[in-house]
């Protein structure tokens, strides 16, 4: 039988308010708050955003969700993990000094930002799945933890997982640390001679994995931790990664931690994607003005994470007439590795049935 995904037409043009009510309408037309029980400590998984980034999900734009959780009388927090790179999210403390910044916080939602994984993202439980790749995978301790989880993504490209919405936000958005370094270890760039030795890599890599000598950059393995952020800044396709087999391991390895981190969460789970502002870099980047790669579409809304990255993939290839590769001008990145092996891990299904709410 086909899952249910909801959705609702928005436009950043609509403003922060609005789309904040469509939200709610969305979870009350879903029936979500069957998923919340009293009392439940409640994950509210956000990204926050990078510093720089201005293309990230506003949040005030949550705020209808937030109040319909308090409503239900759950403990709802809001949270995300450290980053493996250097940053402004790389420890606890930092990370909820640019959430506060950015109103993921007490004062603009009415619940706080706790950065699980604990001060260093080392905080972390294995849990034991039967993947195909992974055995056990690494959760942030207290998502593992708490009762239930509402999952907001900001749906956008990726240089290496192609799509960027629910099943990232599960699999490597709610991994420890180590958790995400195993994800990206499938992960091996490498500098080819079509180099131009212009720095950019080197100026951008937050491992400082990357030397230039007096012909090209190299990459320093033993340091790289695979975020492939030289990939998406060299304008000279100077760096290399074996697209089709790396990019298929990433991702499937990303649904076998999604499978993790919802592991005893059984029909505990909400799941939103936001289908505004599009950008073909995710909010990790600290780059300001992304352009779209596609039109504001709405919000999308499911219980099965699957199903409701199937439905957002569907929804942006329609109105664009491109796959998420073209749109992103690579067509070898393909999102279904990520949908196809979560559906046979049996995180979910591609049949999708949609449901527009008016
Ligand atoms: S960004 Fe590309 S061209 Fe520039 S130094 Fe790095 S690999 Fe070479
Ligand atoms: S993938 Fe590239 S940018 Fe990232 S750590 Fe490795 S060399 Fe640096």
């Amino acid at each position: 039988m086909a899952s249910k995904a909801y959705f609702i037409k928005a436009s950043i043009k609509d403003g922060e308010k609005v789309i904040s009510e469509k939200a709610r309408k969305l979870f009350r037309a879903g029936g979500f708050a069957s998923c919340f029980q009293e009392n439940d400590f409640t994950a509210v998984k956000v990204h926050v955003g990078e510093k720089g980034n201005n293309t990230y999900l506003a949040a005030p734009c949550i705020k209808g969700l937030v109040d319909e959780l308090l409503a239900l009388k759950t403990k709802p927090f809001l949270t995300d993990t450290s980053t493996l790179y250097t940053g402004h999210r790389h420890n606890a403390i930092d990370h909820t000094i640019l959430a506060t910044e950015h109103g993921f916080c007490l004062d603009t939602l009415g619940i706080p930002f706790i950065a699980t994984g604990g001060l260093f993202g080392t905080s972390e439980t294995a849990v034991q799945i039967n993947g195909e790749l992974n055995k056990e995978v690494f959760v942030a301790y207290d998502i593992a933890r708490c009762q239930s989880i509402l999952s907001v993504a900001h749906v956008t490209g990726h240089v290496a997982t192609c799509l960027g919405a629910t099943l990232k936000t599960l699999g490597m958005g709610c991994a420890s640390r180590k958790g995400k370094m195993k994800q990206h270890a499938a992960l091996t760039l490498s500098i080819g001679d079509d180099c131009t030795r212009c720095g950019e890599c080197y100026e951008n890599c937050p491992a400082d994995a990357i030397w230039l000598d007096d012909v090209k950059a190299h990459i320093d393995q033993d340091k790289c931790i695979g975020c492939a952020e030289c990939l998406a800044v060299c304008r000279f396709e100077a760096v290399k990664l074996h697209w089709g087999q790396e990019c298929e391991v990433l991702q499937k390895s990303m649904a076998e931690y999604a499978l993790g981190t919802l592991k005893g969460k059984e029909n505990k789970g909400a799941f939103f994607n936001y289908v505004l502002s599009v950008t073909k870099h995710c909010d990790c980047f600290n780059t300001p003005n992304m352009p779209k790669i596609v039109d504001d579409i709405g919000i999308v809304a499911s219980t099965d994470p699957v199903a409701v990255d199937r439905a957002t993939l569907d929804l942006v290839e329609n109105r664009s007439g491109k796959t998420l590769g073209q749109l992103l001008k690579n067509k070898k990145l393909d999102p279904r590795y990520q949908l196809e092996h979560a559906e046979r891990i049996g995180l979910g299904s591609n049949d999708c049935q949609l449901i527009e709410v008016g």
